[in-house]
């Protein structure tokens, strides 16, 4: 079986062999190759490389930086192909849908162009006795990523491009479920003219992640991934000072008020809930219906789309959506229905039984939606990270706002209605970071900051968007006044006023 190493220095490299973990293909359930796991030594080797490449590239003209960006741009879009076809094998998701992933990706990318234009400081002429003032943002140095399996590329670029753009260098430790598309990234990095050592992609697991957060010259620090992990990360990462940026888990509400086009709600709840197999943290979770009215109509729409989405594998040009990402997620899906039936929902749909037209022992689940899914069920208040989702009766907005307001996780939230006086409501009240009005997926275009809230996420900082220039720098303010300016001024030790 192959193994799959790292890519240091712009180059691939085996690593310590000390310890391996199986990489599976999700649409088999089989192994595909074994990943070599990084041990503390080989990180701090990679963070010294990366440091010694940095100070030449953060001393870089803007110029130069931006042509790679650029250049890397062509050939994201030339290797789309070759890219979904790594994301499929090893994450699961449909080519088609990859396909989406990788054109989000380029947003990242294309954004990042704008760095010289959005990094450019602030200037005051003689603020007193001939000194101007000038600021400018700076690179921090070398910067760790820590992403998880449901986007192998473009949580990938969406946390370091904008990192290199502004001139540090990265280190990317990606989910050891889905390694490969980093590395393939690394050769397209390379080919765009980026130095060697910029780029670096460091596999392995939570060794690997608190060398990164103990390293003292690892300066900012970037994760995506659960909650429970990024609570751990954001932590310990401050705590050895750290600028840490954690963008975790989500339950992302869906409220239907009686006036709304219900047909496009349903057909929205469905887009938005069940694609990727429901591994999007922005995926919607609960469809909360305002009236029992509204609800029963929903379920009679919902039900037989729901009860039409084929399951399959990646490479199967007729499936809605493929296998979840292990063994042990469909385990943990299939008893979260479980758990939700004996508490008390009831089963509208049930995706432990559906067809697939996969191989029997890929990580298949099919589309379950349980109705009379109540606050105080496990069903309702964890995340159920695969194609389970809630509807839920509330008889009011002010319900649904208390409801979903209530809830751990404040990654996004929508409302479908016809009444702009809900809507504005909705949006002045709801407590969550996107938010949707008759938009199911409320992810902003990569020039608008995204990041989630409660615990969404930890830090100030946001995902993407301009936050991530200002997270990946460092502001320094210069005084100066220059000899032949300045009137003589008497020495005084008083503090100087105007
Ligand atoms: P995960 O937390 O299991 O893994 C994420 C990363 O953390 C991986 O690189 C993994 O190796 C590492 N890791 C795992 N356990 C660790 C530990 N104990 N100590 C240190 N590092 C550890 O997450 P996942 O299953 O890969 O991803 C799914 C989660 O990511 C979901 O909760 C989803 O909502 C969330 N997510 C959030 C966003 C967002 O923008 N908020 C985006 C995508 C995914």
């Amino acid at each position: 079986m192959k193994t799959i190493g790292h890519f240091i220095g712009g180059q691939h490299v085996t690593g310590p062999g000390l310890r391996h973990a199986a990489v599976y293909n999700p649409s088999t359930g089989s192994a595909s190759a074994q990943l070599d796991m990084a041990d503390r030594r080989f990180v701090d080797e990679a963070i010294a490389k990366a440091a010694k490449a940095q100070q030449a590239w953060g001393s870089a003209s803007h110029a130069h930086r931006v042509a790679v960006m650029y250049k890397f741009r062509e050939l994201l879009i030339a290797n789309t192909d070759a890219l979904a076809e790594i994301i499929g094998q090893e994450n699961g998701k449909t080519i088609q849908d990859a396909k989406g992933e990788l054109a989000r990706a380029l947003e990242a990318v294309e954004f990042a162009t704008n760095a010289p234009a959005m990094s450019k400081g602030e200037f005051s002429r003689n603020v007193g006795g001939g000194i101007d003032v000038y600021s400018m943002r700076v690179p921090l140095g070398v910067v760790a990523c820590i992403a998880p399996f449901n986007f192998p590329v473009m949580v990938p670029l969406m946390m370091s491009t904008m990192a290199m753009a502004v001139g540090n260098a990265v280190i990317l430790k990606p989910s050891e479920k889905v390694p490969s598309a980093a590395l393939a990234l690394g050769d397209l990095w390379k080919q765009a003219g980026l130095p060697d050592g910029i780029w670096n992609v460091v596999n392995g697991d939570k060794e690997v992640v608190d060398a990164l957060l103990e390293h003292p010259d690892i300066a900012a620090v970037c994760f995506v991934g659960s909650t429970s992990v990024g609570e751990y990360i954001y932590h310990k990462g401050t705590a050895h000072n750290k600028r840490v940026g954690a963008y975790t888990g989500g339950k992302n509400h869906m409220i239907v008020m009686p006036d709304a086009d219900l047909e496009a709600a349903a057909s929205g709840f469905v887009t938005a809930g069940y694609g990727s197999a429901s591994q999007r943290c922005m995926a919607l979770s609960v469809l909360v219906a305002v009236g029992d009215e509204t609800a029963e109509r929903l379920k009679t729409l919902l039900k037989p789309l729901i009860q039409a989405l084929k399951v399959g594998p990646y490479n199967d040009s007729q499936a809605d959506f493929g296998a979840v990402i292990s063994a042990q997620s469909k385990a943990a899906i299939e008893n979260a229905i479980a758990a939700g039936v004996q508490d008390g929902a009831q089963l509208v749909v049930d995706g432990r039984q559906a067809p697939c037209a996969g191989d029997a022992a890929g990580f298949y689940v099919g589309a379950s939606l349980l109705d009379h899914v109540r606050p105080d069920m496990p069903f309702y208040q964890e995340e159920v990270f695969g194609p389970a989702r809630a509807l839920m009766r509330v008889n009011s907005l002010d319900e649904a706002l208390q409801l979903t307001n209530s809830h751990q996780y404040g990654n996004g939230a929508v409302i479908y209605t016809r009444s702009g006086a809900s809507a504005n409501r909705f949006v002045s009240e709801v407590d969550a970071g996107g938010i949707g009005v008759n938009v199911p997926v409320p992810v902003p275009v990569g020039y608008h900051n995204f990041g989630g809230l409660r615990r969404s996420r930890f830090g100030e900082a946001h995902l993407f968007g301009p936050d991530a220039l200002r997270f990946y720098t460092k502001l320094k303010t210069v005084s100066q006044r220059w000899p032949e300016q300045a009137s003589a001024t008497p020495t005084s030790l008083a503090f100087p006023g105007n």
